[in-house]
């Protein structure tokens, strides 16, 4: 079994602390590698490394450092393979879908190596004679990026890619349960032969590791993607600095299908959102509204689709169409809300229990019809292969279900009619709708979600601008 260690200023280094974190597959248990339970010094010396490199790095032209970038998207492109299997044994997903991380993860890198030239800043109209407003957009200094374990590998790009191309430095904390593929990254980093204290890259824990990163005093952002309680946790910990905080956090996605909509697409588009990834993907539809007169139909049409779903390990079977789910505590949760939903009054359709194979986090695919709106699977985010249903009358009734609920991250409607469309564009008030279409957002939209479920966002011209302040300077003509 490999040791690995932090990647500090270019180098591989050991943590000061001998504790170590062991990584496992969640399909078998087996062990994978283990890597350090870093202190928060090991955490400081990161930031350190980061904040050195920094200023060197702003001074070059943005198309150098878009070169940079570019560097290392072609080397992800040449080991394709080997990410996606590393990424599959510690995470749990499809062969397919890691491939499909991988090379979306080099693309996003090149996507925002194109704003090299597209960095603008503003000139602003004057009040005084003889007077120029400049407005600069500048880099923020050391970013910190703290990344949860369901898409491991896209998430450093995500972070570390915008960063980058502005004329920020990063710290990036692994989640404990996949940093395997993000030591390769940082293989990768070494390689390409970049100037050393760009990326820099820690592994430990939340409640150390990550909150020592999110608490320095030398970073000047804080990039989170994870659950609602950690965003808090990490909001408090930046906020004796006023460091300032892009948070990207939970959902609970409604889907609403009404009477007119193709069914057909929207029972596949809702099975996609609950086969993908096991079911953790923070976008997808995590709650279902269908309309009173094809209630029936929509059910039995997604519980057949769900029924003929394979599931098992992703590695020994590369046919299978979801794998294990992250790990126990993930496995219970989901256990719990199906449990709790039944106990309320929903009805089981299909699946609700573990998978026969007992050594991994398997879930059955399953379809609860006659879920109510109170039901704690309807308002919590789930995380699993589970569809809950609930029918609703007429379209404000829907709208008013899907708006009810703390997270604003995604929403979806399935209709033939375009006023239906429209009115539900205007009405629903989440961060991205998707009308007629699965879950999944493009690298030049802006994935932002609304209430809890985030603060800024990422993607496209305006993930890229959150990644860089303004200046304004008055020009004094005399
Ligand atoms: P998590 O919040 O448990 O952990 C995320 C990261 O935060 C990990 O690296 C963890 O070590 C770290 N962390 C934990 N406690 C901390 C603390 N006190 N201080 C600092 N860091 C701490 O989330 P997870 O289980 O890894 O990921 C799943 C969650 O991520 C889901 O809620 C999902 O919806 C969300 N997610 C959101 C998006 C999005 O774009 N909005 C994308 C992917 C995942």
């Amino acid at each position: 079994m490999q040791h690995y260690d932090n990647f500090i200023d270019g180098r591989f280094v050991p943590a000061s602390s001998t504790e170590r974190i062991v990584v496992r597959n969640p399909a078998n248990g087996h062990p994978i590698c283990t890597v350090p339970d870093s202190s928060p010094g090991d955490v400081e010396a990161a930031v350190a490394a980061a904040e050195r490199a920094q200023p060197a790095w702003a001074r070059r032209p943005a198309i150098e450092r878009a070169r940079v970038l570019r560097e290392i998207a072609a080397r992800i492109r040449q080991r394709v393979e080997p990410l996606a299997r590393i990424i599959t044994e510690e995470q749990g997903k499809t062969l397919d879908l890691a491939r499909t991380e991988v090379n979306f993860t080099a693309d996003y890198i090149d996507y925002m190596a194109e704003w090299a030239r597209r960095i603008e800043g503003e000139i602003i109209e004057s009040d005084r004679p003889g007077e120029t407003i400049l407005l600069f957009r500048q880099p923020i200094g050391v970013i910190g990026g703290i990344l949860p374990w369901n898409f491991p590998f896209f998430l450093i790009a995500r972070k570390a890619a915008p960063a980058l191309v502005a004329g920020n430095t990063i710290v990036i904390k692994p989640s404990e349960e996949t940093p395997h593929n993000a030591v390769k990254f940082a293989e990768i980093v070494a390689e390409a032969g970049l100037p050393a204290g760009l990326i820099n890259i820690v592994h430990g824990r939340g409640p150390t590791a990550g909150h020592a990163l999110a608490s320095s005093p030398r970073i000047g952002m804080v990039s989170f993607t994870g659950s609602v309680e950690t965003g808090s946790a990490i909001m408090a910990a930046a906020a004796p600095n006023i460091t300032k905080v892009n948070l990207e956090l939970g959902g609970k996605a409604p889907a609403i299908v009404m009477a007119d909509a193709d069914i057909e697409l929207a029972v596949r588009a809702v099975k996609a959102s609950r086969v993908l990834n096991s079911g953790q993907v923070c976008n997808c539809a995590e709650r279902v509204y269908v309309q009173r007169s094809v209630a029936q139909e929509f059910t039995g049409r997604l519980a057949e689709a769900m029924r003929q779903t394979r599931f098992g390990d992703p590695l020994a079977d590369p046919t299978v169409d979801y794998g294990p789910l992250i790990n126990e505590a993930g496995f219970r949760k989901v256990d719990r809300l199906v449990r709790g939903a039944l106990e309320a009054g929903a009805e089981l359709v299909t699946g609700g229990k573990r998978g026969p194979d007992e050594r991994g986090y398997y879930y059955e695919p399953t379809v609860l019809a006659g879920c109510r709106q109170q039901m704690e699977i309807i308002r919590r985010e789930t995380f699993g292969p589970v569809v809950p249903i609930v029918t609703f009358e007429d379209l404000d009734e829907a709208i008013a279900y899907a708006n009810d609920s703390d997270y604003g991250l995604t929403s979806s409607i399935y209709t033939r009619d375009l006023n239906v469309a429209l009115r539900a564009c205007q009405e629903i008030r989440f961060g991205e709708t998707y009308i007629n279409r699965e879950n999944f957002e493009a690298m030049q939209g802006f994935h932002a979600g609304w209430r809890k479920s985030g603060i800024g966002g990422a993607d496209g011209k305006h993930g890229l601008y959150e990644y860089l302040q303004t200046h304004v300077v008055y020009l004094q003509r005399y």
